[in-house]
């Protein structure tokens, strides 16, 4: 029997992807959504969560889309009536508040999951599974998209904790701490402010790697024209390039097909993040790897800071 879950905060990604992925799932009804402002036909909306959760017993899953820095109180609530929480990522805005939810989810024996959508990109899987026992040389992350396009009128992005370009950076930090058998450590950021703005358009990384391998990141806010989410590996065993944010796979030159792609009630991120959630919930377990936010928080203590032109919208 699908499982009851509410929507709280109904912006940009909730529409596109969150509530197609749900209609779409066995696993889940929508049964409510929660908005200051916004109303999805067909469930119950509430203003505030306080509300949702005092009427709603019934709704044993809440799943939160709301930028990074309200997202901490909506989840300690709803952990706090002993639901289950699923969070947007980044999942929070500091990484000892993370912490502090997944405590409170283990107190109360209810599940949570930091998702990582680009996790669960169609090729991701695939590259994981081809670097295992190669030796890396290099890996170069590109990872340049036009803010104005990809967040028109986000104000939040700017502000403290909204992370700026590596709102979409961190998606490419989720596939590398996931596909990299070693864990890796941020030794060089390079952080570009707009002058009246509290959050960067553009950073460049380097990473430190056990095999001695180049890891570098490059991020930026500005690019038009063609868009870039890539991610290039050199090893001695050949080379791999991950394209358009995980969805394309090309080893030595050579364009991947995608496995069990005819049919898959599982393709695209989202659907596969609600059939995660779901066998959380069903197993009781937690999944909250913090692993991309570290380097994030990392670049933020470790950058060195240069002040560019003013970014308006
Ligand atoms: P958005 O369009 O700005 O929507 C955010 C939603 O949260 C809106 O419903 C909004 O207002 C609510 N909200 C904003 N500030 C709030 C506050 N201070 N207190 C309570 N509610 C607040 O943002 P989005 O693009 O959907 O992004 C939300 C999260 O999803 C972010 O963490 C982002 O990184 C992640 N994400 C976004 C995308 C994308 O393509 N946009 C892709 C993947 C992941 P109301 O309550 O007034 O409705």
């Amino acid at each position: 029997m699908a499982m009851k879950i509410a929507l709280v905060g109904i912006g940009k990604i909730a529409r596109d992807q969150h509530i197609p992925a749900i209609n779409a799932s066995a696993d889940w009804e929508l049964a409510a959504a929660v908005s200051r402002s916004e109303t999805v036909d067909g469930v119950e909306n509430f203003q505030d969560i306080d509300a949702l959760l005092a009427a709603r017993p019934d709704i044993e899953c809440v799943s939160l889309c709301l930028p990074p820095v309200p997202r901490f109180a909506y989840a300690s609530a709803a952990l706090r009536a002993s639901r289950h929480v699923m969070l947007e990522k980044p999942p929070g805005a500091t990484l000892a508040e993370c912490q502090a939810l997944e405590a409170q989810a283990r107190a109360a024996g209810v599940s949570i999951y930091a998702t990582w959508h680009s996790r669960e990109a169609a090729q991701v899987d695939a590259a994981k599974a081809w670097l295992v026992g190669k030796r890396l040389r290099s890996l170069n992350i590109t990872w340049k998209e036009d803010v104005r396009r990809w967040h028109p009128g986000q104000a939040w992005i700017w502000e403290p904790g909204g992370l700026g370009v590596f709102d979409p950076g961190i998606n490419a930090l989720s596939i590398v701490t996931k596909i990299l058998p070693s864990p890796i450590h941020l030794t060089r950021a390079v952080l570009n402010f707009p002058e009246n703005c509290e959050t960067p358009i553009a950073a460049d990384l380097e990473f430190f790697h056990p095999d001695e391998a180049e890891l570098r990141a490059e991020f930026d806010f500005r690019q038009e024209g063609e868009q870039i989410w890539t991610i290039a590996i050199e090893t001695d065993g050949g080379s791999l390039v991950l394209s358009e944010g995980g969805a394309k796979l090309s080893i030595d030159g050579a364009a991947q097909a995608e496995a069990g792609k005819k049919g898959n009630p599982l393709l695209g991120e989202y659907p596969r993040l609600y059939a995660n959630m779901a066998a959380l919930v069903r197993s009781r377990s937690i999944e909250m790897d913090l692993s991309p936010m570290v380097h994030v928080a990392d670049a933020f203590l470790l950058g060195q800071r240069i002040t560019v032109d003013p970014f308006q919208e």
